[in-house]
């Protein structure tokens, strides 16, 4: 007898969710894809492993497209390559180094700064990134549900004084368009919210997420809608992105980007300036720069701050104002990003 299926979940998916689920999402699968050999000593196969359990590789392909073939050293492999010194305790590294579960007052929600709180969206993510601060978040208690949405929007409606809804996550873009374009509109009903912002990466590691549908849902919202995307390297950004990018913009919703400082990656002022350069060619302003936060597994990614400085200054003597972004720190229990300089 044979077995006749109803229909092939993949037949639905559009571009963007397909490149979901191809992700590569082992060490030996993406060093395969980028033409590295993926042997190494035992000793170091452990510790990579180890680290892979506690964070998992993940990395979609039109990502892994732009890393440059058989070069270990590539900026953005090492954006998401696992490596044995996450493994390792360093002091002042810890799990929750802004102290978010403080300001975690209702489920799903991060109310610290004045007049804009996060909504957690969702604790998944299109890419593992190494240094993330948010790799040790609790997110299977936060993640919230559709239903839980209008709880945790109540704590906005009872506050008058909050004029920005900020989606992050994880990625809110996870989310498909169906669900968020609920959540959008059960935002839009807050009469004192005016702005929506949405933190996001998708875009950038997965283009095709920028559908139509959700360019024309931001574009049509009564909100002032803002992505904050977020590059670390002028690599990240090819030709692909530039006609998403330029709709999203073209029909009102302003672009920013925050990049994270990273040794090895973008610690220099050539590679911030070509940074700089390629946002602004595609349609995106600089926003912030930040200092990595201290969290446990990223030491190694580090950048001195005097080093930070210096490389801020060299931003400022080559670029003109508007393509030099803030350099900050977020520091537990401060309510607003500090500036480094
Ligand atoms: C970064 C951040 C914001 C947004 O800060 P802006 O300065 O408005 O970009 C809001 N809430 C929290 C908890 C944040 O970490
Ligand atoms: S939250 Fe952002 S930085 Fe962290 S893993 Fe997800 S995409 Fe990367």
């Amino acid at each position: 007898m044979r077995i006749i299926h109803r229909t092939d979940p993949t037949v639905e998916m559009l571009d963007w969710q397909q490149y979901l689920v191809s992700a590569l999402r082992t060490l030996e699968d993406l060093l395969n894809y980028v033409d590295i050999d993926p042997t190494m000593p035992a000793a170091a196969q452990l510790l990579v492993d180890q680290a892979s359990r506690d964070f998992p590789l993940l990395v979609p392909k039109p990502f892994a497209d732009l890393i440059e073939k058989g070069n270990i050293n590539d900026p953005l492999l090492r954006q998401v390559l696992p490596s044995g010194e996450e493994t390792l305790a360093v002091s002042g590294y810890v799990k929750d180094p802004l102290a978010e579960k403080h300001s975690n007052i209702t489920k799903g929600i991060i109310h610290k700064y004045q007049g804009r709180v996060l909504l957690l969206v969702t604790g998944g993510c299109a890419v593992n990134c190494r240094y993330c601060f948010r790799r040790h978040f609790d997110y299977s208690d936060n993640k919230i549900k559709q239903r839980e949405w209008q709880e945790a929007l109540q704590y906005v409606r009872d506050r008058p004084d909050i004029k920005e809804v900020i989606l992050s996550g994880g990625d809110p873009l996870m989310l498909n368009d169906e669900s968020l374009f609920a959540l959008i509109s059960t935002i839009e009903a807050i009469p004192h919210v005016s702005r929506l912002r949405i933190h996001t990466r998708l875009p950038v590691v997965i283009p095709q997420r920028l559908t139509t549908l959700l360019t024309n849902r931001l574009n049509s919202s009564r909100l002032h809608c803002s992505m904050v995307l977020h590059i670390n390297h002028a690599n990240e950004l090819s030709p692909m992105h530039k006609s998403p990018l330029a709709e999203l913009r073209s029909g009102g919703t302003w672009l920013l980007n925050q990049s994270v400082l990273l040794a090895g990656i973008n610690d220099d002022v050539e590679t911030l300036v070509e940074l700089s350069e390629a946002l602004f060619i595609n349609g995106i302003s600089p926003y912030y720069l930040h200092q990595l936060d201290a969290v446990a597994g990223a030491h190694h990614f580090q950048v001195d701050p005097a080093l930070a400085q210096n490389l801020y200054l060299g931003l400022r003597e080559q670029l003109p104002g508007y393509l030099v972004p803030l350099l900050v720190k977020e520091i537990a229990n401060t309510p607003y990003k500090t500036p480094l300089v």
